[in-house]
């Protein structure tokens, strides 16, 4: 009788090394991942859509929330619309006085100057005083004056912001200057959405903030690579092209995107610096690189550029490649050498 006991123990202790086993193998190495979108939620003036990939729901939604509540924070930082942001402050005091600011402000600005020089002045966020008259137009219908311009333009010129690496404190050389982060504090904050998102445990995360955004890792396919489309600037709703990006970033200026109408002529909220003209060459520049930051600064230089010099511009950077579309002939598109690489055939 014992010995049928045991022969019965030992039967089901089998069966369950067994059953174990068979378990083990037949589960995947590594935590299984799932996707999740995290909606779409209006900031920045624009809508912002984030996407993670996780090894579960808990995790999915820490790393959006932590994505969303980053750009939020750069929002409060750096918008020239909220009087009661950093910029803001710059902006009303940094010429009676210098004024210090976060290491975030600071790095943003120190970025935006070494592009102006790296753009012989094409990018410049110093051009607020211009835009301002441009968005004037936009209420109420009547192009800026010759004479209004000259005067916005004598408080333009990034050599004219003085920066104090060691206090990190901002100063302006020049009474009115105005700061204006439209072109670069969206691929500022995506890059620091994307870090919340990897320090939330994300396996993989998409931060698209008004269609400049960067992806990283794991993909909702689960296969790394993210699929992004490139709108048609005509307006019609379909894609011109699909892009595949890997841990890459990409970001769109243009005039389809926002500009506005003087008797039925278009004009884009994109200043040439040297001109305070707005710049009209180019419908829309996509610009490819690993960190949204210099995707958004370039891609707002190369409208300003234009076609020749700025694909020169592009193809002097490493890993940064670019996909123009011409005023003059529509839905022509023109890249830079390594482009192809990222588009799907
Ligand atoms: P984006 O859509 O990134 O090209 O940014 C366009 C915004 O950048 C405009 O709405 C202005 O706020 C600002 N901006 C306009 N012209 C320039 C320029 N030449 N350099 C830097 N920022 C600019
Ligand atoms: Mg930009």
């Amino acid at each position: 009788m014992i010995y049928k006991t045991v022969r019965v123990f030992v039967f089901l202790a089998v069966v369950v090394v067994v059953a174990l086993l068979v378990r083990n193998l037949a589960a995947p190495k590594g935590p299984q991942l799932q996707s999740g979108f995290g909606g779409s939620r209006i900031v920045m003036g624009t809508f912002a859509n984030i996407t993670a990939v996780a090894a579960d729901d808990k995790t999915i939604k820490a790393s959006i929330d932590a994505a969303f509540e980053k750009l939020v924070e750069v929002d409060e930082m750096m918008s020239d619309y909220k009087a009661g942001s950093e910029l803001s402050a710059v902006n009303r005091d940094a010429f009676a006085k210098p004024v210090k600011v976060s290491d975030e402000l600071f790095e943003v600005l120190k970025a935006s100057v070494d592009y102006s020089r790296k753009t012989q002045g094409a990018f410049d966020i110093t051009v607020g005083p211009v835009v301002e008259l441009w968005r004037r137009t936009e209420k109420d219908g009547t192009k800026p004056g010759e004479k209004e311009l000259a005067q916005a333009k004598a408080r333009v010129g990034y050599e004219k912001l003085i920066l104090d690496e060691k206090n990190k404190t901002v100063r302006f050389a020049v009474e009115s200057m105005k700061l204006d982060l439209g072109g670069i504090a969206k691929g500022y904050a995506i890059d620091l959405a994307i870090e919340e998102m990897k320090k939330a445990h994300a396996a993989g995360g998409l931060v698209d903030v008004g269609g400049d955004m960067r992806c990283f890792g794991a993909s909702p396919k689960f296969d790394n690579i993210w699929r992004v489309g490139l709108e048609d600037p005509s307006g019609a709703s379909r894609y011109l092209l699909v892009l595949k990006l890997s841990d890459a970033a990409i970001a769109t200026s243009g005039d389809y995107r926002r500009f506005v109408m003087v008797d039925d002529k278009r004009y884009s909220h994109i200043i040439d610096p040297a001109t305070t003209a707005s710049a009209g060459e180019l419908t829309s520049v996509t610009v490819i690189a690993a960190r949204a930051m210099d995707a958004d600064a370039l891609a707002t230089a190369v409208s300003v550029m234009g076609r020749t010099k700025g694909l020169q511009l592009i193809e002097s950077i490493d890993n940064a490649e670019a996909i123009v579309i011409p005023a003059d002939k529509k839905l022509e598109l023109v890249k830079t050498s390594g482009a192809d690489a990222y588009i799907r055939k």
